[in-house]
């Protein structure tokens, strides 16, 4: 038996200011439960603050510039995110790809970048709505997996999770039905298991997000393949957030 220990990480987008978010953590950090490692992806204004205020909460940046720094304007680099103690970080988010010109060339140099500084990255996989009709999730999440993995040490790649996100779930309602989020996340481990061998799939932490609410997420998190979760709206509000923790059990 496979043990790996579930991980669900809010991802807040652009949404919530400093005082907001120390408000959210005032109510929810003292009731995270044991059941797994829950995470907040806060703005980057607010991330400081995040990490002073939690205690048992993981604080994820939602982006870092894959240089140590220079002429790259409005960005923020693996540096000054782990001078404030942040040591997570979402790469790859669907819309990141769509509106700010995220490649999966730049997803592979982030994710190079956030594991040799020791940090953990969630790295964001999956299709399209028309790709999904076409009946080219496989395609587009191989295709996704191999980029972005290229190149890692074995060992460091161990310690990423994938967050599997078919962009026609995203914000939408729509959620994939946990057998189709187990398929294609089980196809996801196929791959890591052909880059860098079954011994380190298997201990890579898959997650399914797209419209995850907390009524969802046990029979979600019994699914062999699937590891835990990336939620955006339901983690936004606090009772959402600890509904997730108290249905998980
Ligand atoms: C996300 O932002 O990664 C996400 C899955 O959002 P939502 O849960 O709102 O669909």
């Amino acid at each position: 038996m496979i043990m790996r220990k579930p991980v669900i990480v809010g991802n807040w987008k652009m949404n919530k200011t400093k005082n907001e978010t120390v408000a959210f953590i005032q109510a929810v950090d003292s009731k995270v439960t044991n059941s797994a490692t829950w995470g907040i992806a806060v703005p980057y204004l607010a991330l400081e603050d995040a990490k002073k205020t939690a205690k048992n909460l993981v604080i994820s940046a939602q982006n870092l510039h894959f240089e140590d720094n220079g002429a790259y304007t409005g960005e923020v680099s693996a540096s000054m995110l782990k001078e404030i103690g942040v040591d997570w970080v979402i790469i790859g988010h669907s819309e990141r790809r769509q509106y700010f010109g995220e490649t999966n060339e730049t997803v592979n140099l982030k994710t190079k970048k956030a594991l040799n500084e020791g940090m953990t990255p969630i790295v964001c996989v999956g299709e399209t709505l028309e790709e999904f009709e076409k009946g080219m999730t496989q395609e587009i999440c191989k295709r996704q997996t191999i980029a972005a993995f290229k190149d890692i040490c074995p060992n460091c790649m161990e310690t990423v999770v994938i967050a599997y996100e078919p962009v026609w779930a995203i914000g939408t309602g729509k959620t994939a039905t946990n057998e189709i989020a187990q398929d294609v996340c089980c196809y996801i481990r196929s791959i890591v298991a052909e880059m860098y061998g079954q011994v380190v799939a298997d201990k890579v932490r898959i997650q399914y997000g797209g419209s995850v609410k907390p009524e969802g997420i046990k029979t979600l998190l019994e699914q062999p393949d699937i590891d835990g979760a990336l939620v955006g709206g339901a983690s936004l509000i606090a009772e959402s957030y600890i509904a997730m923790m108290n249905n998980l059990g």
